[in-house]
Order: structure tokens, then sequence, then C-alpha cells
């Protein structure tokens, strides 16, 4: 408590000082009124400090006529602007000090001022009424001064008060008065209209993203919240005190689609404004009440001569879609769940045909039930893969890890998946010893291999060679996890093309010719469940020599998952 009473009165100490008092006030964030605070406030800083030293000047050469008007001059400017502080009222300051300048003008025609350059004072008149009172309420004001200077005139001219100044003076003193105030008008006007314009682009612009459909967030090259549409507002539920000039990392928290908080380098409206990277993807948004939104965003750098100046995010509701892909793939886990069991029925049936347990076939019929039978398996293949895809995507697949030597595994299913073929490829295996026994699901880990080795296989023409790696993955010295390589002299994978290879139903062009036979199924499926057990997959390739598939695990293995 004690603390903190001294930390305020440090700080308020320190926020004493004279460009607060003067310039402390300065709430507006409108650029017009805080310029004409400025105005006004500079005004009846220096008008005080000019009028009072000429007034202590002329008080000691004892030149009472003009030093005292002078000294009261000053006393007028300095309570303009207190009084300006403590009613905080512009309109009404501006009258007044308007008012104040311009009786004292008068008193400079009866007194003449210093050396009798009084007059010299009234060109500041026409100035100060256009800047503060616009151009429309400037000329009344300059009209108030010259009725009061032509009464003054009438005054001394019929000898009722005395003036300083001959009448030849005070007739020239009004001619050029006109002159400048003409000018200054046409000046004020020319800049109403520029600031009219400028206005009406504000208001297009400012309409044109009312009117984007989707939520717009635009960044400084700092990461600050330079502008938030309102449509960003109503579906982020914020408003514009809570984000517009603070750290969009901070007001902002996203998550990825498994609900883990996206890192603040992996964010995609970061990459744009760090690295220039257009990016984007599917994220969930977290409300300040919680509640969460589903959104596609798409960040893009803005840059200007070579610089980056900000970033700009576009973004919108995806809870509709979202529910639609659920749809979508609960009927096709439904539908391959069901295609399973007359799939099955017809590959038995195809095996007790072989086997003659119905009598005998011919040759001609035996083949036609190996194509059966062959079919039917690529078609079991493929329901599966179905149905695991949709399981991943309803987050229903179940994780059963149990010890499993892999190497063992993955010798017998190379050399099975090579049994099947006649291309005469030559296979080179390494097991690295220290990888034997680890945590994986059994069923999980064969289609991993199974995709693998079928590619490799079926992307290399006779003769190629497959090899086939198993060893412990280190990172900084520490055995961190195993590492999978499955290689093959085949194809390739078209340079073009490798952005796409793990997309859904993606066949590359080079594979499509050699190998009708595809689905673009497998390594989407495998990248899914590879991604969702904590692994990592990648590959290089190059087309014409061949592809080198990596799978990464770690080292404590697959954590079991339930439905
Ligand atoms: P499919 O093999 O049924 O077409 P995948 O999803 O397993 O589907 O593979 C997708 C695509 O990736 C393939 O169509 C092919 O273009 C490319 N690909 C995968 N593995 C290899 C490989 N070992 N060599 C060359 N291309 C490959």
């Amino acid at each position: 408590m004690d603390d903190s009473t001294s930390e305020n009165k440090v700080s308020k100490q320190k926020k004493i000082s004279w460009g607060r008092v003067i310039y402390g006030f300065q709430e507006s964030t409108d650029p017009f009124t805080r310029r004409q605070l400025f105005f006004i406030k500079t005004f009846s800083v220096v008008g005080f400090l000019a009028a009072s030293t000429l007034g202590l000047i002329n008080l000691s050469e004892r030149n009472y006529y003009v030093g005292i008007p002078d000294l009261l001059t000053g006393i007028v400017f300095i309570f303009n602007l207190f009084l300006f502080s403590l009613i905080k009222k512009m309109q009404l300051t501006k009258g007044i000090m308007l008012s104040n300048f311009g009786i004292l003008l008068l008193v400079l025609l009866a007194t003449g001022g210093t050396a009798h350059t009084g007059i010299y004072w009234f060109f500041i008149f026409p100035i100060a009424a256009f800047f503060l009172m616009g151009k429309e309420k400037g000329i009344i004001w300059n009209l108030f001064l010259y009725c009061a200077v032509t009464i003054v005139f009438l005054l001394g001219s019929l000898d009722y008060v005395s003036l300083a100044y001959s009448l030849t003076e005070i007739r020239q003193l009004f001619i050029s008065l006109a002159v400048v105030s003409v000018l200054v008008y046409l000046y004020q006007s020319a800049i109403e209209d520029s600031e009219k314009e400028i206005e009406q682009e504000k208001v297009k612009d400012e309409a044109l993203l009312v009117s984007i459909g989707e939520g717009m967030i635009a960044l400084d090259n700092n990461g600050k919240v330079l502008i938030i549409n309102k449509t960003a507002k109503e579906l982020l539920q914020v408003n514009d005190r809570d984000v517009l000039g603070k750290s969009y990392t901070e007001v902002m928290t996203i998550q990825d689609l498994k609900g883990k908080v996206v890192p603040h380098t992996e964010r995609p409206l970061v990459k744009a404004l760090e690295h220039a990277d257009a990016s984007k993807g599917e994220f969930i948004f977290v409300r300040r009440d919680g509640t969460s939104l589903p959104i596609m965003i798409v960040a893009t750098p803005v840059i200007l001569d070579g610089r980056i100046i900000g970033a700009i995010g576009l973004f919108r509701d995806i809870t509709e879609e979202r529910e639609l892909e659920r749809a979508k793939s609960e009927f096709v886990a439904l539908a391959s769940h069901q295609l399973r069991t007359p799939i099955s029925a017809i590959g038995w049936f195809a095996e007790m045909l072989l086997n003659g347990d119905s009598g005998h076939l011919t040759n001609e019929q035996k083949e036609q039930v190996r194509q059966i039978s062959l079919s039917n398996q690529r078609m079991t293949e493929l329901v599966t893969a179905l149905l695991h895809v949709s399981q991943i995507e309803l987050g229903t697949l179940e994780v059963k890890p149990e010890s499993v030597d892999i190497s063992k595994v993955s010798h017998k299913l190379i050399t099975e998946a090579l049994s099947k073929e006649d291309k005469k490829l030559t296979l080179e295996e390494h097991y690295e010893d220290s990888i034997r026994n680890i945590i994986v699901d059994p069923e999980l880990m064969r289609l991993i291999f199974q995709n693998l080795f079928s590619n490799a296989i079926k992307y290399t023409p006779i003769n190629g060679k497959i090899f086939v790696n198993i060893l412990a993955s280190q990172n900084e010295g520490n055995i961190d996890g195993v590492m999978i390589q499955v290689k093959d002299t085949g194809i390739g994978i078209p340079k073009k093309q490798k952005e796409k290879i793990f997309t859904k139903l993606f066949r590359a062009d080079n594979a499509r010719e050699i190998e009708t036979d595809g689905t673009g199924i497998g390594l989407y499926l495998i990248r899914a469940l590879i991604d969702q057990i904590d692994g990592k997959i990648w590959f290089e390739s190059e087309e014409g020599k061949g592809t080198t598939f990596f799978v990464w695990l770690p080292k404590e293995g697959m954590k079991y998952q339930t439905k």
C-alpha cells in the first residue's frame, strides 16, 4: 500500500512539467482539433511572453502609458490559457480568445503600443479568426473587427476619443487588413476543400471496410492493431478500445484445430509481418468469454518500397463448413463401415470358389474368380483407408499402442509386397539394433509401412532398387525418436507438384501416366495418422531419379487414444 502511494507520488512529480501544463489537455484524437488546441495554447503562451516582456521593458523605461496595457495584455493571454484548461469548451474559449484579442487591438489603436508599432498586431487577427472559426464564421469575426475599428475611427475623427494613429494611418491599416483577410480566406477555403475531400475518402474507405463480408484486421509493422472492421469486431466480440493500438498477439489468442494454442511464430499474421510470407489456414479463435469460433484466415504482408510496413488478415467464420465436413465424414465412416461386411463376404466366397469348395472350375473360370478376388482386395484396402480418414477427421480414431518389433514388421511387409510383383526390384534393408521394440499401434504401423512400400514398388520401374532403413534419430546427441527411411530409384515427384503430394486424392502427372490404378488417399491418410501421433513425415525427390520418404516417430511412441 505504502509502496504504491510513494510510487504514485514519484510518477506525479515526474509528470508535472511546463510542457504538460500547457499541452497536457490534448485528449482529442481528431488531428484537426489537436491542431487547433496546439494553436490556441501556443498562441496564448507566446502572446503572454511577448506582451509581458514588452510591458516590463516599457515600465522599466517609465513608459507607463504603454507598459501597463502591455502587461494587462499578457495577463489576458495567460488568463485565456487557464480558462481553456479549466472549462475545456473549445467553441467558448475560441470566442473568448478572439474577443480578448480584438479588444486589445482596439486598446492598441488608442495607446499606439511600443514605439508606435501597435497596428502591426492587427494582421494576426484574420489568421487567428479563420483558422479557429473556419472560413464562414471567420468572415463574421473579421467583419466585427472592421466594424469596431470603423466605430473607433469615427469616434476618433469626431474627437470623442484620442487615437495614437492618424486617420490616414488607420485608413491604410483598413485597406491592408482587408487584403490580408481576403488572402487568408482563400487559403483557408483551399484547406477546407482538401480536408473535405480527405474526409470523403475516409468515409468511402470506412464504408468499403464495413461492406466486406469478411472480418479484417490490419497490423502496423510493430504488430499493433491499426484497423479492425465491423465484421471482425462482431465475429470476435471485441470493440475498438480492446484492440486498437494494442499488440495483436497479446489481445488475440488462436488455437489449431486440435485445440493447441498456436505459438507466436506460427501465427499467419506474424509470419506475414516477420517473413513477408502470405499464408492461410484454419484456426480456432478463442473469445474473451471462453467461447470459440472456427475461422479461416488469409494473411498477407503489406510491402512498400521493399519494406514490410504491416500485414492484413482477412478471416471468415467456418462453423457451417466444419459442420458440413463433419456430416460428410460421418457419412463416409458409416458407409465404409457398412461396406466392410459385404466386401468380406465376396472375399470368402471367391476364396471358396478358388479352393474348389463348390466343384471343379475350368482354368478360365479360376482366372476370372482370381480377378474378382484381387479387385475385392483393392476395394477392402480403399474402404479401410476411407474409414480411417473419416475417423481421423471426426477425431474418433482409436490408437492402441503396444510393444512392437518394428524392424520385424517392416521386413515381413516389404518382402510380402515384393513377392507379389515381378519387377525384379533389388531390396536393401538396414535396421539399427538399438531400435527394436517401440510402443506403437501395430495396425497403424502396418498401414504406414504398407503405403510407403506399395508406393515405392508401384513407382519404381523394372530392375530398380528399394532401400529400407530404420535408425535411431538423434537430436543434440540424444536419441529422440525413430527414423524410418524408404528410398527408391523410381520416377520421382515433379518439382511443381511437390507441395500437393499429401493432399487428399492428389496424384502427380507422371504417376498417373505409368500407373492408372491409384487413389491418392494413401499419403493423405498416413500423414494424418502420423500428425495424430505427433510424428513427422516428409520426402526428398528428384524426377526420374527416385524418392526417399522419411517418417520420424517420437521415442515415447504412440499415446493411447480412445473414441
Ligand atoms: P496413390 O499411390 O494411390 O496414387 P498416394 O496417396 O499413396 O496415392 O500417393 C499420392 C501420390 O504421390 C502418387 O499418386 C504419386 O504421384 C506420388 N508418390 C507417392 N509415393 C511416390 C514414390 N515413391 N515415387 C514417386 N511418386 C510417389
